[in-house]
């Protein structure tokens, strides 16, 4: 079967690779339908010690269940699936709290192999998969799009804006407008947010996160950034999402907040030297992590977008065979695109 490859920094290929079995009786193998580029993809993508067959990081999709293991209860080939980055137990005490993305039996994500690839082994799979009602060619391709966000960033969005407790009538700031970004918007839209501020500085962006519920853009950074935030609301912000992952996003969050404010945090950390303390002066609470895909995708988002209630799909912007792989990533890292989605034939 055909799959991506990291070749070297800031090139990826296709390279024909063994077809992926069942090794584990909580195993499925599932057959792509659409796949994608996550931005944490480009951490890997832009790594300059990256040597070619460095293990591709892909791990959103949704597919048709192939074949599954012994232990596998919950799933039979011919369903069509939602096949998250997480892989939650739906037992254990961190799942029974709503957060299987970081399950406490299954430590770790992203695991089982690429999911930019014909077939993909899915590790830890009985809880963890999410059904979709019929088949792929029962919806429309938007459908299709807004579906394969529930493998990732839309649940990640809406992580953030659970974690930082936004209410009914909250003031929002969210930091970042890539795919996470845009989807915490819709969050903090879906839970009530009175006020919704977007940080972003490109005028495509800025408009589809105005589109789905943000009610102002702020292109300043920095301390200007959050001068024209406290300016706007007229004092800071009950809750920041930082949707980004680096030290100047959490400055950012940390700046527009009033004393007492929260924090959720959603952009893999790229820092590392922010001690547990840094906020105390300020009584910031400060929570994040990996996303309660599965958890979320059960509960409301694959029956919010099913309804039609939200539309997260919009953040594919661009899609490319998977031959086209490389363009895909390169489309992102050049910010041509939001998000680029793989359609597999
Ligand atoms: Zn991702
Ligand atoms: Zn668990």
């Amino acid at each position: 079967m055909k799959s991506a490859v990291y070749k070297k920094a800031g090139q990826v290929g296709i390279e024909e690779v063994k077809r992926p079995s069942i090794q584990e009786a909580d195993d499925v193998i599932i057959r792509v339908v659409r796949a994608c580029v996550c931005g944490s993809d480009l951490w890997s993508y832009q790594n300059p010690d990256i040597k070619a067959g460095h293990k591709n990081s892909g791990h959103e999709a949704i597919g048709i269940v192939e074949e599954t293991g012994e232990a596998i209860t919950t799933v039979k080939p011919g369903d069509f699936v939602i096949v998250p980055f997480t892989h939650g137990c739906g037992e254990c005490d961190a799942c029974r709290a709503g957060f299987d993305g970081s399950c406490d039996n299954h430590i770790g994500n992203n695991l089982g192999g690429n999911f930019q690839a014909e077939y993909l082994r899915f590790h830890y799979a009985n809880w963890a998969l999410v059904k979709i009602p019929g088949q792929p060619s029962d919806y429309t391709e938007g459908m299709l799009k807004s579906l394969l966000t529930l493998a990732d960033v839309m649940p990640t969005g809406y992580h953030a804006a659970r974690v930082a407790n936004v209410q009914k009538g909250d003031k929002v700031v969210v930091i970042g407008d890539g795919a996470v970004g845009q989807c915490a918007v819709i969050a903090a839209k879906m839970r009530g947010a009175s006020q919704i501020i977007l940080m972003s500085r490109h005028e495509d962006r800025q408009q589809m996160a105005l589109e789905s519920g943000a009610t102002t853009v702020v292109a300043e950074r920095g301390e200007e950034g959050i001068a024209k935030v406290r300016e706007i609301l007229g004092g800071g912000a009950d809750a920041a999402l930082e949707c980004v992952g680096t030290e100047a996003a959490v400055e950012q969050a940390l700046g527009v907040l009033y004393n007492g404010g929260r924090m959720g945090f959603v952009g893999v950390p790229h820092y590392k030297n922010r001690a547990l303390g840094s906020t105390f002066m300020q009584n910031i609470s400060v929570a994040g992590g990996a996303a309660s895909a599965t958890t979320y995708d059960k509960q409301f988002l694959l029956k919010d977008v099913l309804d039609g209630d939200i539309n997260p799909g919009r953040v594919f912007t661009t899609s490319y065979k998977l031959e086209d792989i490389d363009q895909a990533y390169k489309a992102m890292d050049e910010r041509k695109t939001i998000k680029s989605m793989i359609v597999m034939d």
